[in-house]
């Protein structure tokens, strides 16, 4: 095996990932937004148009992406996966409900990664990876994502390159960190009601931030995993501006994959760290408060 197998011989790689949230988010601040029809509709934009138009601009700069799903999207327009994995991309795990698996008990959280994982079963969608809602995974989610056979996950922050997560007896994870500096959600999200942010950013300043760390990614031999939500980039110059920001990549000899084709050169690549998933013994006597 040569070393950094999972570059390829490229000086750094880039995962272009989208979160088909939808209506999720809103919902799972209170399922009384169902009947706010503004509010709906603003998050009903992103598989509706976002994605398609998302669809068309990957073909235009011919790049495979990841989609993380939650279960009850994919449910509620169910030839929306199966015609993301037609146009040859990669459909992932993103939970259920989109509810923070944090604020869940873990037979709770169980039961909603158990729920998505049945309605893209019935759909015939083949599974590598999860992404936690909010990326709020917990120390049980690995656990989780092992029995259900998959392979990665893509929520946690310890490195900027992949790593594996290991466990005492257990196969190891690939892990495809995440940052907020590399997500949509900070730049664009704006809505009162819920509120879920108050940011409309230009997307040349966007644009111009990526960049730097597309070039600087370069520099360390890192992983540019870029998380974009359809409702919120899915619009015109938002658009484009990623457009721009991939063809910018691709000139400049950056790897472009999918999430599970990185994890899986990731599992593979003995020079990445392997970091322990287990939670963190805590002294009570240094820390008495449990909340
Ligand atoms: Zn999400």
């Amino acid at each position: 095996m040569s070393t950094q197998s999972w570059l390829r011989g490229h000086p750094s790689a880039a995962t272009i990932t989208f979160d088909i949230d939808a209506e999720t988010p809103v919902l799972a601040e209170g399922r009384r937004f169902a009947t706010h029809a503004m509010t709906m509709s603003h998050q009903a934009f992103g598989p509706d148009v976002g994605v398609p138009r998302l669809l068309d601009m990957l073909d235009q700069v011919g790049v495979a992406a990841t989609f993380f799903v939650p279960g009850w999207v994919a449910e509620v327009r169910p030839s929306l996966a199966p015609s993301i994995v037609e146009r040859g991309h990669e459909v992932a795990h993103h939970s259920y409900s989109h509810r923070s698996a944090t604020e869940l008990t873990p037979a709770e959280e169980r039961e909603d990664f158990e729920r998505a994982f049945e309605v893209f079963q019935s759909q015939g969608i083949e599974l590598s990876g999860h992404r936690a809602a909010m990326w709020e995974a917990t120390t049980n989610t690995p656990r989780l994502i092992r029995e259900f056979g998959l392979t990665y996950d893509s929520s946690l922050m310890g490195d900027d390159k992949p790593y594996r997560l290991v466990a005492e007896g257990q196969r190891p994870l690939a892990e495809l960190p995440v940052h907020w500096s590399l997500d949509d959600w900070e730049q664009y999200a704006f809505l009162p009601a819920p509120v879920i942010g108050s940011a409309i950013e230009s997307p040349a300043k966007v644009l111009e931030m990526w960049k730097l760390e597309l070039d600087a990614m370069r520099e360390f031999g890192g992983l540019f995993n870029l998380t974009s939500h359809p409702f919120l980039t899915g619009r015109p110059s938002r658009t484009v501006a990623l457009r721009s920001l991939i063809e910018y990549g691709l000139e400049r000899g950056n790897r472009f994959a999918t999430c599970r084709e990185i994890a899986a050169d990731a599992l593979e690549d003995t020079t990445l760290r392997e970091l322990p998933e287990e939670r963190l013994i805590v002294d009570t006597s240094a820390y008495p408060f449990p909340d």
